[in-house]
């Protein structure tokens, strides 16, 4: 995209989420009516995902050319996953420890909410069983990307033992990738109205800003410890990204295009293709970007990561059980694992807590006191979890032995 023509965009987005949250909150559930433009935009985006994360995958896996430069780079982006996620979810627990946002609350009984029933039993297992599929086609169909990621990277890796026989099989997803990042380039445009409409509808729903407000009113350490531990990694990414990546704040802004739509629709999932397409501009090694951005949109997620481990000290905190160093300890373990198998779609978080407070004994329950406030957070945190998949695709470039530095 044009450089003017993205500085417009970008100009027009971020009026799409003030609007939207201007009108939201003062039309309230009114803004529902438009809600179905929202939806549009967003369902145009997930028609994206399936063919452009298998397109990416299966084509940058092969471009790198030789399977023991896919071992370096694989334990590079491994190694900035897991050091990233480690370091957020530090900063949830260090935030909670401070702040204590749930020790006046004095809490007991409760409810467990619709969105977790039904999956009570979700175990550490479940995470790993989900990563291969019995059915492709019906984990495509559910967005199940996990799955699609793993056999794209092993369909590639044959297809670059194959010789000759493999390149037309690898010239086809080279030109199915181009064309699909094409599309999105085209997508973008309807950003600004889909964005909007996004905001408007969802505080809308959660009744305007006065019932919005008095809803975080109730929770409202809870939500000032989790935003700031989230604006707190936030710049340590940025750090990452400024001494290890060696870019600059032109990463930041070329990227904010994906960080607001990223807030607007609260799925990283479906962020993905815009993600894809602002690293492109910033000049990120198609390689990089091909096989990491993918990756990272559904298993690297620091910001739902720090969201996990602060939400269930708070939940602790305001059922008056006390965490020992060792079962915080259990819950920075859990947490960074609940955040892996967390899908990148809203409010995934909120399902795969269930492994965090089962592992401290912590009632389900307690889930209930996030209800009100955690579409919200969701937004936050989804942004950071794309704004660590960018860094990461510019850290995974700088390693990159014959990758153009910018
Ligand atoms: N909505 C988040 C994402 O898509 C996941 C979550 O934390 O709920 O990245």
């Amino acid at each position: 995209m044009p450089h003017k023509h993205a500085v417009i965009l970008l100009i027009f987005i971020a009026l799409g989420v003030f609007v939207g949250a201007f009108c939201g909150w003062y039309l309230g559930e009114s803004m529902l009516q438009i809600e179905w433009l929202g939806k549009l935009f967003l369902n145009a985006l997930k028609m994206m995902i399936i063919p452009l994360i298998v397109a990416a995958v299966i084509s940058g896996v092969a471009s790198m050319g030789d399977i023991r430069k896919l071992e370096r780079l694989g334990g590079i982006t491994v190694l900035y996953y897991i050091s990233t996620t480690a370091i957020a979810v530090f900063i949830g627990l260090i935030m909670v420890n401070i702040i204590q946002p749930g020790a006046e609350l004095n809490i007991s009984g409760g409810v467990i909410p619709d969105k977790v029933l039904g999956k009570e039993e979700t175990g550490i297992s479940d995470i790993l069983l989900s990563m291969v599929s019995p059915n492709l086609v019906k984990s495509a169909s559910e967005t199940k990307l996990l799955p699609l990621i793993l056999f794209s990277i092993l369909f590639s890796a044959a297809l670059t033992t194959l010789g000759e026989k493999g390149k037309p099989v690898l010239a086809f997803f080279d030109g199915l990738n181009e064309a699909m990042m094409k599309l999105v380039t085209w997508l973008m445009y309807l950003a600004p109205l889909g964005i909007f409409a996004l905001v408007a509808a969802r505080l809308g729903m959660a009744g305007g800003g006065e019932a919005f407000l008095n809803e975080i009113k109730a929770v409202g350490l809870h939500v000032i410890t989790v935003l700031s531990g989230l604006a707190i990694h936030f710049i340590v990414l940025y750090l990452v990204l400024f001494f290890i990546a060696k870019r600059g704040f032109s990463y930041l802004t070329t990227m904010l295009r994906a960080l607001l739509t990223a807030f607007g629709t609260a799925s990283s999932s479906a962020t993905l293709p815009l993600t894809m397409e602002c690293a492109k501009e910033n000049k990120v090694d198609e390689r990089a970007l091909r096989f990491t951005i993918p990756i990272g949109s559904t298993i690297n997620m620091d910001g739902t990561a720090l969201y996990e481990a602060a939400a269930v000290m708070f939940i602790a905190q305001a059922y008056g059980m006390d965490m020992s160093l060792g079962q915080q300890a259990i819950i920075f373990i859990t947490a960074t694992l609940a955040a892996i198998g967390a899908a990148g779609i809203p409010e995934a978080g909120l399902v795969t807590m269930v492994i965090v407070l089962q592992a401290v004994g912590l009632p389900l329950e307690g889930i209930g006191l996030l209800l009100a406030v955690d579409w919200f957070l969701d937004r936050f945190r989804t942004t950071v979890n794309v704004w660590g998949d960018a860094v990461g695709a510019a850290v995974v470039h700088r390693f990159l032995p014959e990758a153009r530095n910018p």
